[in-house]
C-alpha cells in the first residue's frame, strides 16, 4: 500500500494547484489520484471541428486576482492569452440585452422600458419590505416582478429544476448590485451603472482551450499523478482511500477536491453520513453546433423555457479562429435534442457541474468539514467544500492551503 505524506483526491485545478505549489515549496511526497485520464476538471478541452472547445462549459480566467493570474502565466505566458472585456446578454423580448439586465433596461423597446422601471420600483427592498427567505420571493423582492417573470425566474427553472423552491438566498449577495436610482438614469444617460459581474474583463488563450495551462501543470509533475483511479471509498479513521481498481493508499493528511458524495465513506457519523446524502448537485451536457450563432456577445443566456438550454457559448467570439458555438443544458433536459437536427452533435456530460446552494448546505457543510478535519481530512475547492467557486478562486484556496500545510 503506498503511504504518503499527502494524497490528493482529483487533478482538476484545486487538487494540481495544491500539487503544484506543495513541490513549490519543496515537497514531492504526495499523489494525486484522477479518476479520468487526463488532468483540469471541469476545465478541460478537447480539439473539436478543427479548435479547442472546453467540454466543462464556458470557462474564462478573471483579472481580478493577479496572483493567480500570474501563477497561471507560469503554464501559459501572458503574451499567449488575449483579454477581453465581457460582453454577455439576455435574450428577452425578441432582442439581447447586455448583462446584467437591470443595467440595461435602456436596451430594451421603449415602449416596455417603463413597465420594468415601475415594476423595480415597487420592488421589496425599494419599499422597506424585509428580506424574504425564499428563493423565488427574494428575486421579486430584489429585481422586481417584470425581471422575476421574464428573466429569472424562467432562467433559474431551467437550470435547477424543481429544486427552486430547495435553494437558499444567502449566495444572492454575489449578485451585480444595481440601484433603482442607478437603474432609473441608465435609461435617461443610455448606459450601463452600478456594479458589474466577475470576469467583467478576462483572458482567454490565443491558440488553445483554457484546459492547457492544466495539461501543462499536471506535466509538470507527472511522476506524482495516477490517472484512471476513481476513488470509491475513504475511510477516514485508517485515512486510507481504495479506488475502482482495488489499489489502497494511505496519507497523513488528505484533501479531497472530489464531490463527497461520489465515494463511499467508512466510519463517520450517522449525521455526516445525512449531511453528504442531503448535498445536491446538477449536471450539464454541452453540445456543440457548427454554424454562425449570429451575434458578437461571447455568450447569451437564454431564459424562454420553450428552449432546451440555458447559455450559448460563441466560441467564434473568443477562440481565434474558430467557428461556431456550444449549448449549455441542463441533463433533465437534454432529451429534448433526440428529434432535432442536433441529436449527433458532438457533446459531453459534465455529471457534476454546479454545486446547489440549498437552503441546509452551510450547515451540512460544516458538519463535513469539522468531522473529516478530526481524521486529517480536508475539503477543498468546487466539491471539496460545495461551493459554486469559480477556477481562480479554488487556484487561490488551493496556494493558501499550500502554505498552511
Ligand atoms: C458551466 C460552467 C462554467 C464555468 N465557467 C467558469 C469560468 O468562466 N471561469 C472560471 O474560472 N470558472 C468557471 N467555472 C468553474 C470551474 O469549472 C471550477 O471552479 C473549477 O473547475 C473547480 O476546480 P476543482 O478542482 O475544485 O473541481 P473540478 O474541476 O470539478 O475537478 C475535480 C476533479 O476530481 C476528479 N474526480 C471526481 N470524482 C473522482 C473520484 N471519485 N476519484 C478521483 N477523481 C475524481 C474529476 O475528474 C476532476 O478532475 C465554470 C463551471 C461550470 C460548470
Amino acid at each position: 500500500m503506498p503511504e504518503t505524506k499527502y494524497l490528493i483526491l482529483g487533478a482538476g485545478p484545486a487538487g494540481l494547484t495544491l500539487g503544484r505549489c506543495l513541490k513549490d515549496r519543496g515537497i514531492t511526497d504526495f499523489i494525486i489520484l484522477e479518476k479520468e485520464n487526463e488532468a483540469g476538471g471541469l476545465c478541460r478541452s478537447e480539439e473539436v471541428d478543427g479548435k479547442p472547445l472546453d467540454i466543462g462549459g464556458g470557462h474564462f480566467l478573471d483579472v481580478r486576482r493577479p496572483k493567480v493570474c500570474e501563477f497561471m502565466f507560469r503554464f501559459l505566458p501572458e503574451d499567449e492569452w488575449n483579454v477581453f472585456d465581457r460582453d454577455s446578454r439576455i435574450r428577452v423580448h425578441g432582442c439581447e440585452i447586455s448583462h446584467p439586465f437591470e443595467a440595461s433596461i435602456w436596451q430594451l423597446p421603449t415602449e416596455i422600458q417603463k413597465k420594468y422601471l415601475d415594476s423595480i420600483k415597487a420592488a421589496g427592498c425599494n419599499t422597506g419590505a424585509p428580506k424574504p427567505v425564499m428563493f423565488t420571493d427574494w428575486i421579486r423582492w430584489k429585481l422586481g416582478d417584470e425581471i422575476a417573470e421574464n428573466y429569472m425566474l424562467p432562467y433559474n427553472r431551467k437550470m435547477f429544476s424543481d429544486t427552486l423552491d430547495e435553494l437558499g438566498t444567502y449566495w444572492l449577495e454575489k449578485l451585480p448590485n444595481v440601484s433603482f436610482e442607478e437603474t432609473l438614469r441608465s435609461c435617461e444617460e443610455h448606459k450601463s451603472l452600478g456594479t458589474q459581474p466577475g470576469h467583467a474583463r478576462f483572458y482567454y488563450p490565443k491558440e488553445y482551450g483554457y484546459g492547457e495551462p492544466f495539461v501543462r501543470m499536471a506535466e509538470s509533475m507527472k511522476e506524482n499523478i495516477v490517472y484512471g483511479a476513481a476513488v470509491s471509498k475513504l475511510s477516514l479513521k485508517e485515512r486510507t482511500v481504495i479506488d475502482i481498481n482495488g489499489e489502497k493508499y494511505s496519507a497523513e493528511t488528505i484533501v479531497t477536491t472530489i464531490p463527497w458524495d461520489s465515494m463511499e465513506i467508512i466510519g463517520a457519523t450517522d449525521e455526516f453520513s445525512e449531511s453528504v446524502t442531503k448535498l445536491k448537485h446538477t449536471a450539464v451536457e454541452i453540445r456543440y453546433v457548427s454554424e454562425d450563432p449570429g451575434s458578437k456577445a461571447h455568450w447569451i443566456y437564454v431564459p424562454d423555457p420553450e428552449i432546451a438550454y440555458h447559455r450559448i457559448l460563441s466560441r467564434c467570439n473568443f477562440c481565434s479562429d474558430s467557428k461556431g458555438y456550444w449549448v449549455e443544458t441542463v441533463s433533465t433536459r437534454t432529451g429534448a435534442y433526440d428529434s432535432t437536427e442536433w441529436k449527433n452533435n458532438f457533446r459531453y456530460l459534465n455529471a457534476y457541474a454546479y454545486p446547489l446552494n440549498t437552503i441546509d448546505k452551510r450547515e451540512c457543510m460544516k458538519l463535513i468539514s469539522d468531522e473529516a478535519a478530526e481524521y486529517g481530512v480536508i475539503g477543498l475547492g468546487r466539491w471539496g467544500e460545495h461551493e459554486h467557486y469559480n477556477s481562480d478562486v479554488v487556484i487561490e484556496k488551493a496556494m493558501v492551503l499550500s502554505e498552511r500545510l
